[in-house]
C-alpha cells in the first residue's frame, strides 16, 4: 500500500527489507538488536554511527549535544522550560497549530509562558509576519512548532528572538530538508514520522544550556544527566534507535538533506497544483506561502463525499487519508518515505474521483 499516515508513518522499504535480514543476527553477532546489552561494543556501535550519520547529515556543530530520548515529542512539552528556566522566568510562544498550543499549556505548568500570536481565529491557516511580533521584552526563549501535523502550516524561515533564543519542535519535519542548527538553541522531534519508528525522541540542544533544570525536574527529564551519559543514563529504546540509523545512513546515501528536499518539493507540488487546479472540488485552506510540504490537509466541496473518497482510496491501496479527528476532512502525509510514485498515483486517483463526482 501507499501509506498516507500523518505518524507512525510509512518507512523506506530498504531500511525495512535491511533490518528484516539483519534482524536475528545483527552483523554476525548472533544477537538480534533487540536482545543487546545497550552497554555492550555492538549497541554501542549503533548508536554512535546514529550519532555520527545525524550529525552529518544536519551539519550539527559541535557545541550541540545529541540526545536520543524517550517519551514522544510531548514528554519534550514540559523537558524544554524544566531545563531552561526558572518558574517565574517568562518564555513566548507563537501558536500556528495545535502542537503549538500543546506545548505552550504545559510550558504554562513550570514557567510563565506567553502565546504572542495565535492563528486559532484563523483555524491555524497561516504564520504571521515576524517584523510586527510583539515578544516580551525577557523572554528566556521563543517556541514555535516548525511543522504543525495537524493543520498543515510550515515555517520556511525563522524568526529571531529578541533576547533568548529560538526552541523548535520538528517532529513532522525533521531531516526532510537542511536546517541551519545553529539558529536554535533546541530542536526536537519524535522520530514516528521522518526518521523511525515510535519510541525515539530526538533533542539537539546547545551544551551551554544544559546543566540548569529546575530542582523538581525528573531526572529522565534532566539533559544533563541524558547528556552526560551520551543517552545511557537507563535503558535507551535500542532497537528503534537502530532503525533511526538506518534511516539516517539511507538518507545520506541518497545525497544528504539538499536532495531529500528537492524530492519532497516535487511531490508537494505535484499534490497541491492538483488540489488548486481542480475548480474547487479540493481545497486547501492554508496560506500558500506557508503550505507544509510534509502534511497536506485538504476539503471537499462536497463534504459528504469525504468518507467515500478515503474507501474508494483504500480499495486502490491508498491507506490512512482521513483528516485529523480534530479537524476534518483529508489529509496527505508525504514524508520523506513516500516515493513520488505514490504522490502521482494519489492525484490521479483524485482526478479520476472528481471526474465521476463533480
Ligand atoms: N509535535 C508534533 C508537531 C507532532 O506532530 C506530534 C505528534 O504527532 C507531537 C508533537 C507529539 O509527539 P509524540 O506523540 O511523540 O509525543
Amino acid at each position: 500500500v501507499f501509506n498516507f499516515a500523518a505518524g507512525p508513518a510509512t518507512l523506506p522499504e530498504n531500511v525495512l527489507l535491511k533490518a528484516e535480514s539483519e534482524l536475528y543476527n545483527w552483523h554476525g553477532s548472533g544477537m538480534s538488536v533487540m536482545e543487546m546489552s545497550h552497554r555492550g561494543k555492538e549497541f554501542l556501535s549503533i548508536i554512535q554511527k546514529a550519532e555520527s550519520d545525524l550529525r552529518t547529515l544536519l551539519k550539527i556543530p559541535s557545541e550541540y549535544a545529541v540526545l536520543f530520548l524517550q517519551g514522544g515529542a510531548t514528554t519534550q512539552f514540559a523537558a524544554i522550560p524544566l531545563n531552561l528556566v526558572k518558574p517565574d522566568e517568562p518564555v513566548d510562544y507563537l501558536v500556528t497549530g495545535s502542537w503549538g498550543d500543546k506545548a505552550f499549556k504545559e510550558a504554562q505548568k513550570f514557567s510563565k509562558a506567553k502565546v504572542i500570536w495565535s492563528g486559532k481565529s484563523d483555524k491555524y491557516t497561516r504564520i504571521p509576519s515576524f517584523e510586527g511580533l510583539e515578544q516580551s521584552p525577557d523572554a528566556k526563549y521563543l517556541h514555535i512548532c516548525a511543522n504543525e501535523t495537524i493543520h498543515g502550516v510550515e515555517f520556511k524561515d525563522y524568526p529571531t528572538p529578541k533576547n533568548g533564543l529560538l526552541v523548535a519542535d520538528m517532529s513532522s519535519n525533521f531531516c526532510s530538508k537542511p536546517v541551519d542548527v545553529s539558529k536554535f538553541g533546541i530542536i526536537y522531534a519524535g522520530a514516528q514520522k521522518n526518521v523511525g519508528p515510535s519510541g525515539v525522541t530526538i533533542v539537539i540542544v546547545r551544551k551551554d544550556l544544559i546543566g540548569n533544570a529546575q530542582e523538581i525536574t525528573p531526572i529522565m527529564l534532566e539533559y544533563k544527566i541524558h547528556a552526560d551519559n551520551n543517552s545511557l543514563y537507563n535503558t535507551p529504546p535500542c532497537y528503534g534507535i537502530y532503525m533511526c540509523g538506518l534511516v539516517f545512513e539511507d538518507l545520506l546515501a541518497q545525497g544528504g538533506l539538499e536532495e531529500v528536499e528537492k524530492k519532497n518539493k516535487k511531490k508537494a507540488e505535484l499534490l497541491y497544483s492538483a488540489i488548486d487546479g481542480s475548480n474547487g472540488f479540493y481545497r486547501c485552506p492554508v496560506e500558500r506561502s506557508v503550505r507544509s510540504l510534509m502534511n497536506v490537509p485538504f476539503t471537499l466541496e462536497k463534504p459528504e463525499l469525504e468518507a467515500e473518497f478515503v474507501k474508494e482510496a483504500a480499495k486502490e491501496k491508498m491507506v490512512q487519508l482521513k483528516g485529523h479527528r480534530s479537524v476534518g476532512g483529508m489529509r496527505a502525509s508525504i514524508y520523506n518515505a513516500m516515493s513520488l510514485a505514490g504522490v502521482e498515483k494519489l492525484v490521479a486517483f483524485m482526478k479520476d474521483f472528481q471526474a465521476k463526482h463533480a
